[in-house]
């Protein structure tokens, strides 16, 4: 039903995940489709390694067109198991993105795994894995998710909600600092850091 009404809620499997989650807020917020600016916040500071990755509105220039082969063509071996955030009692050893991204992706982890420890990094929630390839519009939007390139990964959907600032968001807590360094010395834009929404997510594209 959620699909009929345009909310893309993602094929059925019988999973309460961030798709059929943001469908039904989606839905719940009625006919005006609530919209999500994600503008960077003045000031935001842009790390070096971040200028290698295209800015969002040029991204099927440098990663290709979405959904081609190229987005799942990269394997992220995770250093430690991780869970679907969607489906605690399956855990993954790696997942696939776009073919440009699977080594700065892959060495994210592996440092903050090193940097935190496994038991530290799990209680912080990283572990929990809400998707890197999933071609679809933004969520809250209606451009193309950089999703759609496989070049964006969400963790720990259910405590960083969507629409949730810094001041509820677990994934803006100062125990945070030092993975987001690690994500963007290795290239990648937080939505979080950048525009104060959606913490779940980190994208190899800047606004
Ligand atoms: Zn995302």
């Amino acid at each position: 039903m959620l699909a009929r009404l345009g909310h893309a809620p993602g094929r059925i499997d019988g999973l309460l995940g961030p798709n059929t989650h943001e469908a039904l807020t989606a839905w719940a917020s009625g006919p005006v489709r609530t919209a999500v600016d994600r503008l960077p916040l003045p000031g935001h500071a842009v790390a070096d390694a971040q200028g290698a990755y295209p800015r969002q509105e040029s991204v099927a220039t440098f990663y290709g067109v979405a959904g081609g082969p190229d987005c799942t063509a990269g394997i992220v071996d995770l250093p430690i198991p991780f869970r679907l955030a969607w489906d605690l009692d399956t855990s993954i050893t790696s997942f696939r993105c776009h073919r440009l991204v699977a080594a700065p992706m892959t060495r994210i982890f592996r440092e903050a795994v090193a940097h935190y420890g496994a038991a530290q990094f799990e209680r912080l929630r990283l572990h929990l894995f809400g998707g890197c390839f999933n071609h679809r519009p933004m969520r809250g939007g209606s451009a193309l998710s950089m999703h759609s390139w496989g070049i964006a990964v969400d963790l720990d959907p259910e405590r960083n909600p969507l629409r949730w600032g810094r001041d509820r968001a677990s994934f803006a807590a100062p125990a945070y600092e030092p993975f987001w360094t690690i994500v963007e010395a290795a290239g990648a834009t937080s939505l979080g850091r950048a525009c104060n929404r959606d913490w779940m997510h980190f994208q190899f594209a800047r606004l």
